[in-house]
C-alpha cells in the first residue's frame, strides 16, 4: 500500500475540547515563562503527534494541517519510510563531523541532490543546518568566486535572520528593527508582483520594468555592475506573500547576470523539493541558476540546509574556506535522501495533481467572495490574498488573520504571509478528500466571520 493511502485511512476524530483545551493552555503558560519571546506565535496550537496531513494537539483534538510547520514536513508527519530510515540510523551512529571525516549517508544525499539539479551541468553541494546558513554559504561562495562584494536582493523577499541573509531580507520592518548596521553592499530592487505592480504599471510590463530598474537605476547610481557578486531571488516569494513573478522575469535576470558576470542565486528554501510540482520552482522559468539554496522541505522536519552550486563555481573553494559542525549530520542526511527519493517517486506528481485541484476549488471560493482578491501559486504552494474591496484592492490583513485564527478553532492549521495572504503549503501527501475538507472548513470560517 502506498503511504498516501495509508494516511487516508487513518481514523478521523472530531474536536474534543474548546480550543485551546486545558492541557494546551497550561503548556502555553509554561512556555511563556522560559522561552525567549522573540518568536511571534500565531495561535496556541500545542502539537502532540501527527500522521500525514493530520495532527493532534495535547488535548486530543484533531486538525487538518495545511502549513506543514512552514512548508517543512514535505513527506507528511512521520512518514513511515522516514521513520524507518531515521530509526535505522540512530541505532548505527548519529553524527561524525562531515567537515572533518567521511560517511556514506552524506555522500548518498549529495549524489541524490546533485543528480536532481536543473540543466545538464555538474553540481556540488555544501550541507548546512537551515535556510539562513545555506544563504550565507551562497553569499560567501559568490564573493569568493567573483572577487566582488555587492549583492542585489528584492523587496518583499525573505532569506533568513542571520546577519548576511537579514541584510537581503526585505519582508517586514520588525525583522530588521533594532539590528542595524547590517552587512554592507546590499541593494534592493522591485520584484515583479503581477497583482500589485510597483508604481501601478501594467502587469504585462512589470517584469521588464523591474529588470530595467536594476540596469538603468541601480547600476548607474548606487552600485556599478562589475562590483556585484550575485543577484538572489526566490522563484516564488514565500514570506512576502506567495507571489509568482511575472513571466519572463527569471529569463531577464539570467541574461542580465550573464551580461555582467554576476552569479544568479535561486533561493528555493521554501519553493524547492517538489512543492511546486517540479523539483525546483525555477524549472518553470526555463533557466538554470548558478546556485540553489534549499532547506525547509528537504529534510521533512529534520533540520538541514543545502547550498548547491555549479561545480565550476564551488570548485574554487580552498579546503577550510567554509565549514560548520553539523553539516552532513547522519540523521539529516538520511532524511534528505529519503525525502528526495519520495519527492521524485510520488510527491511531485501528487503536488501537481492535488495542487491543481486545490487551486481550482480556491478559485470557486474567489468567485463567491469579493474579499478574496487573488488566488495564485504552483503545485502545493498556493496563496489566497484578502482585500478590503475590489476597486482599490487594499490588503485586508485583519481578515486574513481572522481567517487563520477562526480556522484553527474549527480544526485546521493555516498560516499567513505577506500583508493579507493565507499560504497553503501542506505536506505533499495531501489528498483530494483533504482538499475538500479544507475548502468546506474555509467556507464555514468565512461564513462565520460574515465575509462577503
Ligand atoms: C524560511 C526561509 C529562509 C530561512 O530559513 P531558516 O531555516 O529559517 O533559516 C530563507 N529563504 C527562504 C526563501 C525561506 O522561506
Amino acid at each position: 500500500m502506498s503511504p498516501i493511502n495509508l494516511f487516508k485511512e487513518f481514523p478521523v476524530t472530531d474536536l474534543l475540547t474548546t480550543i485551546p483545551g486545558p492541557r494546551a493552555t497550561a503548556l502555553v503558560d509554561r512556555d511563556t515563562a522560559v522561552m525567549a519571546p522573540c518568536s511571534g506565535r500565531v495561535y496556541p496550537f500545542v502539537m502532540d503527534r501527527g500522521l500525514g496531513c493530520e495532527v493532534w494537539d495535547v488535548d486530543g483534538n484533531r486538525y487538518l494541517d495545511l502549513n506543514a510547520g512552514i512548508a517543512v514536513v514535505s513527506t507528511g508527519h512521520s512518514h513511515p519510510r522516514l521513520v524507518q530510515a531515521l530509526q535505522d540510523q540512530v541505532s548505527k551512529f548519529i553524527h561524525m563531523a562531515g567537515t572533518d571525516f567521511y560517511n556514506e549517508p552524506m555522500v548518498k544525499a549529495a549524489e541524490k541532490i546533485t543528480s536532481l539539479m536543473p540543466g545538464s551541468g555538474e553540481w556540488q553541494v555544501f550541507f548546512a543546518n537551515s535556510g539562513t546558513e545555506s544563504v550565507e554559504a551562497a553569499i560567501k561562495l559568490a564573493r569568493y568566486y567573483t572577487k566582488r562584494q555587492n549583492v542585489i536582493g528584492f523587496y518583499s523577499s525573505f532569506h533568513g535572520r542571520s546577519y548576511g541573509s537579514l541584510s537581503i531580507t526585505a519582508s517586514k520592518p520588525y525583522q530588521r528593527k533594532g539590528f542595524f548596521p547590517l552587512m554592507p553592499g546590499v541593494f534592493h530592487a522591485f520584484y515583479p508582483n503581477p497583482y500589485r505592480t510597483p508604481w501601478g504599471v501594467e502587469p504585462e510590463r512589470v517584469a521588464e520594468i523591474c529588470l530595467d530598474f536594476i540596469e538603468k537605476t541601480l547600476f548607474t547610481t548606487t552600485t556599478p555592475a562589475d562590483d556585484v557578486a550575485a543577484i538572489i531571488a526566490e522563484p516564488i516569494q514565500g514570506e512576502g506573500g506567495y507571489v509568482v513573478p511575472a513571466p519572463g522575469f527569471w529569463q531577464g535576470l539570467r541574461d542580465l547576470c550573464d551580461r555582467h558576470g554576476i552569479l544568479l542565486i535561486a533561493d528555493e528554501v521554501q519553493s524547492g523539493v517538489g512543492r511546486t510540482g517540479k523539483m525546483w520552482a525555477v524549472e518553470y522559468e526555463g533557466i538554470v541558476p548558478d546556485i540553489i539554496t534549499s532547506a525547509k522541505g528537504i529534510g521533512s522536519g529534520v533540520p538541514v540546509g543545502a547550498m548547491v552550486a555549479r561545480k565550476e563555481i564551488s570548485s574554487v573553494w580552498k579546503p577550510g574556506a567554509h565549514g560548520n559542525t553539523y553539516g552532513g549530520n547522519a540523521l539529516a542526511m538520511r532524511a534528505v535522501y529519503e525525502t528526495l527519493c519520495l519527492a521524485e517517486e510520488e510527491l511531485m506528481a501528487n503536488a501537481n495533481e492535488v495542487g491543481g485541484y486545490f487551486k481550482q476549488r480556491l478559485h470557486e471560493l474567489e468567485d463567491r467572495y469579493e474579499c478574496i482578491g487573488d488566488v495564485r501559486g504552483r503545485g502545493l504552494m498556493i496563496g489566497m490574498e484578502f482585500i478590503k474591496d475590489n476597486v482599490n484592492k487594499d490588503p485586508h490583513g485583519d481578515l486574513s488573520n481572522a481567517v487563520m485564527e477562526e480556522s484553527f478553532r474549527r480544526g485546521m492549521l493555516l498560516l499567513t504571509c505577506g500583508k493579507s495572504t493565507i499560504r497553503f503549503c501542506p505536506p505533499l501527501v495531501l489528498t483530494k478528500d483533504q482538499v475538500d475538507e479544507g475548502i468546506n472548513l474555509l467556507n464555514d470560517t468565512l461564513q462565520a466571520l460574515g465575509a462577503k
